[in-house]
């Protein structure tokens, strides 16, 4: 089957990669992805789908085969922004291919996914591996900013269960085998209010948040002074109200970016909050983003999204390394992302057995100049291609 996949891509190279720079040169922030959505819903009619799917969402999931085994594979279609245009040494939406490079805003982060799991698709189709599967392809939307919301948004309005769940963010072709949770806080001291000439009169709602901020930094030191696999905590925001400039603040809210590990629940983060408000009078809770969709969709991102890892000797995991040995001749590097994806979704919450894989080294991802080699987007068609056939 190598060969036969192999020669396919081969085949297909050039088409894979004008259509790589096609969605690069489509400008597509969170939120506003409605024409790389379309563009990409017409590539995969016209590559003989069996089906495409447009959620409420407006994530767009191509369909392949209708067999008992549910293979997802997810990329998303929608960037950061870019502010820096005149620093990049290329245009940001012109899917230039410099050296080998595809370049532009996306390029790794992840059109260059899209692009490979778009055409693994077909390429299944086409060499007749989908017998006894279902193939899923997503093109998720508002991975940036909600992550994990798409899978979770369209397993549920189509009652879509996967077995296994590949993402194929940039991972330098290595095995991405999890990666840390990220959750947000928010603490809320509270005050009462005065005339800031008559201080004695109210109580100072930042003054009293000074003992919380105090035991989050020296938490948060401890978990810097970790060895091995550890959490992170830091204050990143703080914020008062009072009636005016010239009054005692009556409210005091903190912000605090937690990096979670493997353990690290919701029930054992209440008792860490638990202790890091002992003995004062303010609340916290999970902080809940909302965003709209560019269908017109609310979207609201709790923010605790779990920290996951894939066991080596699971058959998802056993498998990936089997399809890319075939392949390369040689067994996969394995690693864990240190950022979030939408992983924290099917793994994190859904608990599908879940990997990652995919071409363009994540460290360019979200840099000025960012690109991604060509024969990573091929390797990765290749890959995504061939792992049907062991799963
Ligand atoms: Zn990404």
């Amino acid at each position: 089957m190598k060969d036969k996949i192999k020669d396919f891509v081969a085949k297909m190279e050039s088409e894979i990669i004008k259509f790589a720079q096609d969605i690069v040169r489509i400008k597509s922030y969170t939120g506003e992805e409605k024409e790389i959505a379309m563009f990409v819903k017409d590539k995969m009619i016209e590559l003989g789908y069996d089906d495409v799917i447009v959620d409420k969402l407006g994530n767009v999931i191509g369909v392949i085969g209708n067999g008992e085994t549910k293979i997802l594979y997810d990329s998303h279609i929608d960037t950061v922004e870019v502010n820096d245009a005149k620093e990049w040494s290329v245009d940001p939406f012109g899917g230039e291919i410099i050296d080998g490079k595809i370049y532009g805003r996306g390029a790794t982060d992840m059109k260059a996914g899209v692009a490979a799991n778009v055409y693994a698709g077909y390429a299944i189709k086409k060499l007749g591996l989908d017998k006894g599967k279902t193939i899923y392809v997503s093109t998720s939307v508002m991975e940036e900013d909600y992550e994990g919301k798409a899978i979770e948004h369209f397993s549920e309005e189509y009652n879509m269960k996967p077995d296994y769940v590949i993402i194929c963010e940039p991972s330098s072709l290595k095995l991405a085998l999890g990666h840390k949770g990220r959750a947000v806080f928010r603490v809320d001291m509270p005050g009462v209010a005065a005339h800031g000439s008559a201080p004695e009169k109210g109580v100072n709602a930042i003054y009293k948040m000074k003992t919380v901020i105090d035991r989050v930094e020296e938490l948060g030191k401890k978990f810097m002074a970790m060895e091995g696999e550890k959490g992170a905590l830091a204050l990143t925001k703080i914020e008062s109200e009072a009636v005016s400039i010239n009054a005692i603040p009556d409210k005091c809210s903190a912000y605090l970016d937690r990096r979670l590990v493997k353990g690290e629940d919701e029930a054992f983060i209440e008792k860490e909050m638990e202790i890091l408000l002992a003995g004062t009078d303010a609340t916290w809770e999970t902080y809940d983003k909302i965003g709209k969709s560019w269908t017109g969709e609310e979207l609201i991102l709790h923010s605790f999204l779990p920290c996951w890892e894939i066991d080596k000797e699971s058959k998802l995991a056993k498998a990936s390394v089997e399809a890319f040995q075939e392949l390369n001749e040689k067994k996969p590097t394995m690693f864990k992302w240190d950022f979030c994806t939408n992983g924290v979704g099917s793994a994190g919450k859904m608990g599908i057995p879940t990997i990652g894989f995919g071409p363009g080294d994540p460290k360019l991802a979200h840099t000025r100049d960012e690109n991604c080699p060509i024969s990573d987007i091929i390797k990765a068609c290749e890959f995504y291609t061939n792992l049907v056939s062991y799963l």
